[in-house]
């Protein structure tokens, strides 16, 4: 069935229909028959004959005719019984308002169980349980209890808590703003985010998709469709409660790093999905991408009737990273020509305290035209002159007879600009109660469209001995192994293009020697134990071991000391391996989440990471562009790239590293979480060598 049907039904039954105020089933009938709703409305009730002034039915099937919409309100226990009649009169669309199924615990969700059983086997599609209702505005239908019908617009908005849509539509419903459809999806037992989302990609009427998430379903899907939508319509949400990253995500860096919000940021960013913080962050977007065009680059103008706040405003563009525009010649020319002397013609336009309409009019014709704008934000401070409607009136007509650039407003104060707010949000220009609010929504727009503009994504494969890697898994698990030793791991890592030091295990000193002396001076000498994580941790790490005599007493310490300060741990020896110049420690990392796979990490390495925290996320497979972009969205990109003299680092040997691990964790599902920590990484033309390394698998 067509989600349409739940916006656009030819008529609906209320189940629980009510002549009682402040019942839930009055509210609902009420809001029903106020909108002004164009079908028919069948309350039904057994215990009434006449609700609200309309025939009431005792059930579904003495209405005798069928009905495309039935909305349920009575309590949980009758709801299967109704959702049977709904079978046998052949509804196809429920809204289950009901509260009291899977919310509550197990009863509720054996309930909750039960109706959609009967559900799927009728082929009923359903919206809840345990939500607010639909409300589609142009349709005048407003199934709901969530107050009076909104205004008709292009936004569109579903809410997985009915008490945020409920507040939503009393805010929007102050401030003028219009709605294409609202859906609460409450317990999402059929019907879920992305179904609703993909019907309002296709919807006509709606230009951006707002939304209210507490859990996201089926991940893969969903980043994939979020995708395709967020081509063509922006997405804007607001998420609360992070993923369970999962009990065994602690040992690993990658693990104790990934905050449970990290997998949202991965795959919002991935999905070009705009993440909104708060309910007012959330309208002021939807606001400018419902109501103005796109800009097609960062480069922001300013006209202002006041110093301050132009320079307030300039400061906030710079701080979101957009762009200041420059005018050329010729539009501080055509500015000149009716400016008065003491205006300032140069980006940001200062039209000064006596600006009327015709000025900022003026101005912003003369802006709109310059080939380095954007978007332009037109700022007013109520001064004893200022005409705040009439200038209103003309920055609505200008920006609609302009060519196309998107125009925001900030008019500060409240009493003395109320008017020319309405004015502008009438005429879809969005006003903003402070010049940051109105910088950040367009550093939103920009970044979309950057998003939206960036080349396709490729993933690069590398040749590489996957059976070797399935191997080497297979038998742990096999073995019940949940952990996979350094040895094994860099074997798994090598099979993947990686280089890794050279060393072997020695179980005396004098073997610690002959090690050393057929790998070469300096050594490194580290503690060798299935049961030790963080080898420095316990004094397990001796580098830059340069003759016989230090690595023979490195060894005798160590074997001394660990046993002591680890009594139960099983010491198999000492690793001799091969001491690799360092110019820089990174760390490369993955960890797989439950919904939406592996997640990638990139950051400064060495034993400070969890200190430093300076690491960031991606979600895989990565492109290289995305690789790429791990790097830069670090503090230290600086350092990496080289500062102050010092060399950089062969950054393209580290993005294309994390590709390698990137296609790693794709291909190996059993893979949970990868760290590889430090990568020791030098100067352009230098091998990288993946130094300690660390890969926990389960059972698929
Ligand atoms: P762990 O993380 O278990 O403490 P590592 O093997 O990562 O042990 O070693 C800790 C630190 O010692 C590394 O971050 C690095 O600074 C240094 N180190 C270890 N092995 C080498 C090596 N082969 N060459 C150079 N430095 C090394
Ligand atoms: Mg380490």
């Amino acid at each position: 069935m067509d989600i349409e049907k739940f916006f656009n039904p030819a008529s609906v039954a209320i189940v629980g229909a009510s002549g009682k105020t402040g019942k839930v089933g009055y509210e609902i009938t009420a809001n029903m028959i106020k909108a002004g709703y164009k079908g028919e409305i069948f309350p039904v009730n057994p215990n009434s004959t006449e609700i609200q002034g309309l025939k009431c039915y005792p059930d579904l099937e003495s209405i005798g005719r069928p009905c495309e919409l039935v909305v349920i309100v009575v309590p949980a226990r009758g709801v299967p019984a109704v959702m049977r009649q709904c079978a046998k009169i052949g509804t196809k669309a429920v809204v289950i308002i009901t509260a009291g199924f899977k919310e509550v615990g197990r009863e509720g969700a054996g309930l909750e169980k039960d109706l959609m059983q009967i559900a799927r086997q009728a082929g009923i599609r359903v919206i809840g349980p345990n939500c607010l209702g639909v409300i589609a505005p142009s349709n005048r239908l407003n199934a709901s209890f969530g107050g009076g019908l909104p205004a008709a617009g292009s936004i569109a908005y579903l809410s997985q808590s009915g008490a945020l849509l409920a507040a939503i539509l009393d805010k929007a419903a102050a401030a003028g703003i219009g709605f294409s459809k609202l859906v609460s999806i409450g317990n999402k037992a059929d019907v879920n985010e992305l179904e609703i989302m993909k019907y309002l990609a296709t919807d006509p009427e709606t230009k951006v998709i707002a939304g209210y998430l507490e859990s996201i379903d089926h991940g893969h899907e969903f980043v994939r469709q979020a995708t395709e939508i967020s081509r063509t319509k922006p997405i804007l949400l607001m998420k609360s409660g992070g993923t369970e990253a999962g009990s065994r995500a602690a040992s690993s860096h990658t693990g104790s790093l990934a905050g449970s919000e990290t997998t949202y940021e991965c795959v919002f960013e991935r999905a070009g999905i705009i993440r909104c913080e708060s309910i007012t962050r959330q309208f002021d977007y939807a606001l400018a991408f419902a109501g103005q065009p796109l800009p097609k680059g960062p480069s922001v103008a300013v006209i202002t009737n006041a110093g301050g706040p132009g320079i307030m405003t300039a400061d906030a563009i710079e701080r979101a990273g957009l762009a200041f525009a420059r005018f050329s010649q010729e539009t501080k020319d055509r500015l000149a020509v009716f400016l008065p002397a003491a205006a300032n013609i140069h980006n940001p336009v200062d039209i000064l305290g006596d600006a009327l309409a015709d000025r900022y009019r003026a101005a912003l014709e003369v802006v709109l035209q310059e080939a380095d704008v954007d978007s332009i934000l037109v700022l007013l401070t109520p001064q004893a002159m200022t005409e705040a409607e009439a200038t209103a009136a003309a920055v609505v007509d200008a920006a609609a007879d302009g060519p196309g650039k998107p125009v925001l407003a900030c008019f500060l104060g409240a009493g003395k600009v109320d008017k020319a707010v309405e004015i502008l949000t009438k005429g879809s220009i969005p006003c903003y109660d402070c010049p940051e609010s109105a910088v950040v929504t367009v550093k939103a727009m920009s970044d979309y469209i950057r998003w939206r503009s960036r080349p396709k994504r490729v993933v690069k494969l590398f040749s590489v001995n996957r059976r070797k890697v399935e191997a080497i898994i297979q038998r742990h698990l096999r073995q019940g192994m949940r952990q996979i030793g350094e040895a094994d791991a860099k074997e798994i890592l090598e099979a993947y293009g990686f280089v890794t030091p050279k060393g072997s295990v020695a179980a005396t000193a004098e073997h610690a020697v002959n090690i050393a002396a057929q790998i070469g001076y300096p050594v490194v000498l580290k503690i060798w134990s299935p049961d030790i994580v963080h080898k420095s941790d316990v004094g397990g790490v001796q580098v830059g071991l340069n003759s016989d005599r230090q690595v023979r007493d490195a060894f005798d310490l160590m074997m001394y000391r660990i046993p002591k300060k680890q009594p139960d741990a099983k010491i198999l020896g000492v690793l001799v391996q091969q001491m690799c110049t360092s110019n820089m420690e990174v760390i490369l990392g993955m960890h797989r989440d439950r919904h939406f796979g592996p997640v990638m990490m990139f950051g400064m390495g060495g034993v400070m990471v969890e200190v430093l925290k300076d690491v960031s996320f991606y979600l895989a497979p990565l492109t290289a562009e995305e690789a790429r972009q791990m790097l830069v969205n670090t503090r230290t990109y600086q350092m990496l790239k080289g500062v102050r003299g010092t060399e950089g680092v062969d950054i393209d040997q580290v993005a294309e590293a994390l590709q390698r691990v990137s296609q790693l964790a794709t291909e190996f599902p059993q893979i949970q979480e990868l760290d590889i920590n430090p990568y020791i990484v030098g100067p352009e033309g230098s091998t990288a060598v993946a130094v300690d390394a660390r890969i926990s698998v389960e059972e698929l």
